[in-house]
């Protein structure tokens, strides 16, 4: 407790730590600046033993790390290895185990791929990867690949191919702008994609996924709101995966967004030790209603290399949903939703409530399990006329 405190202060003493809540550009950057690196600023922060040091090296060459002092400060108690923010952000031993079924791309984005920075899985929506870097590296990522290439970024002259492809696709009704961390990029290069993407006839909605109100609040400052304020179609989906990643800091970034007119929705990722318990997804979807940002979708962690600790069984998520369909307000319920391998896109799956279906009748069952037939109605064909 005394270790999080000392990082805690850290912040606070730092020019426009998260206390300020009028930030410059380049007060974000600096708290990005002293984010954690290596094993060895753990060290010297004591936020790990002896044998966690040498036992992590190997794990940190071969997957980078990257925390900010606020989301390290979230963490309860730093030698327990089973916090849940701790195993979202500290580098772990298994992560050097791969089971069978781990890929690197398991979603197969690189083969879906038309240009380097647009994956072109869906009919009428594309995703536009804007950027390898993140403010922190979450250890279940699935786009880790990205990593390998610290600063991945399209040139503008890709990214005007990727325009240009967008362009020419009229059935493009929507653009996902990902990576990465999008909200990494210098305001005024997101304006530019925002711009260019906005001024194309086609594209009626813009969605930013992003986790940096989540890592990062104080991204969230003046400039980047008064940018994005601009463009009427954008929607941003953030990713909390735990309660206690809702803090006054997270909510005051959401807030700040949603004053600009963005509806906000989340995409959690379902991970063992994390968020894998009914009470605690509810407790999350509770807390994200109560900050008006709605869940969207509950993802069943892919076969990405370096993160098969995290994977429950696909039974987990439809348990979790049961749960809470029903039981809690429909909008606090996401879709669980299984992202099938090699681009085969996602898949929702729940509990089955439908036990039989004729065209006379339905039968169906509810929340508690209590089983009834419904009428299904006629075709108009089929009524007698008077
Ligand atoms: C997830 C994803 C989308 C967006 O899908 P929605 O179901 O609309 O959220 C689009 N393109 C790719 C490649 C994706 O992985
Ligand atoms: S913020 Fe998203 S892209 Fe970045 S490391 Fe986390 S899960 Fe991966």
């Amino acid at each position: 407790m005394a270790v999080a405190k000392k990082i805690v202060n850290t912040l606070d003493e730092e020019p426009g730590g998260c206390s300020n809540s009028i930030l410059s550009d380049e007060d974000w950057r600096l708290t990005e600046k002293n984010s954690f690196k290596s094993i060895e600023d753990l060290q010297q922060n004591m936020l790990l033993s002896a044998e966690d040091i040498t036992a992590l090296k190997p794990v940190v060459k071969k997957y980078h790390m990257r925390i900010t002092p606020y989301y390290l400060s979230l963490i309860q108690n730093p030698f327990n290895s089973q916090d849940p923010i701790r195993k979202q952000c500290i580098p772990s031993l298994e992560e050097l185990y791969d089971a069978e079924e781990d890929a690197i791309d398991p979603l197969g984005e690189e083969r879906t791929s038309p240009v380097s920075c647009l994956v072109h899985r869906y009919p009428d929506r594309v995703l536009l990867v804007v950027t390898g870097r993140c403010f922190m590296y979450c250890r279940h990522c699935t786009r880790k690949r990205l990593w390998k290439n610290k600063n991945f970024e399209p040139t503008v002259k890709e990214l005007e191919l990727g325009f240009q492809y967008i362009k020419d696709n009229p059935r493009i009704r929507e653009v996902v702008i990902s990576g990465g961390d999008p909200l990494t990029l210098p305001t005024k290069k997101l304006d530019y994609i925002l711009s260019n993407l906005a001024r194309m006839g086609n594209v009626q909605a813009i969605r930013i996924g992003t986790r940096a109100p989540v890592v990062l609040p104080q991204r969230i400052d003046e400039a980047l709101c008064k940018m994005l304020e601009k463009y009427s179609a954008l929607w941003i989906n953030v990713q909390f995966n735990h309660p206690r990643e809702i803090t006054p800091e997270s909510t005051e970034a959401c807030r700040k967004l949603q004053r600009c007119g963005i509806p906000l929705n989340n995409q959690s990722v379902l991970l063992k030790g994390v968020n894998d318990d009914p009470q605690v997804m509810i407790e999350l979807c509770h807390k994200l209603q109560s900050i008006r940002v709605r869940p969207y979708y509950l993802y069943e962690c892919d076969p990405v290399v370096g993160a098969s600790h995290f994977r429950t069984s696909v039974r987990k998520g439809i348990e979790i949903i049961k749960k809470m369909r029903g039981h809690t307000s429909g909008m606090c319920v996401p879709t669980f939703v299984v992202d099938g391998i090699d681009g085969r896109g996602k898949v929702p799956l729940g509990p089955d409530y439908l036990v039989s279906l004729t065209d006379d009748e339905v039968i169906l069952k509810n929340y508690n399990d209590e089983v009834f037939r419904y009428r299904n109605p006629r075709e108009a064909s089929e009524i007698p006329m008077p």
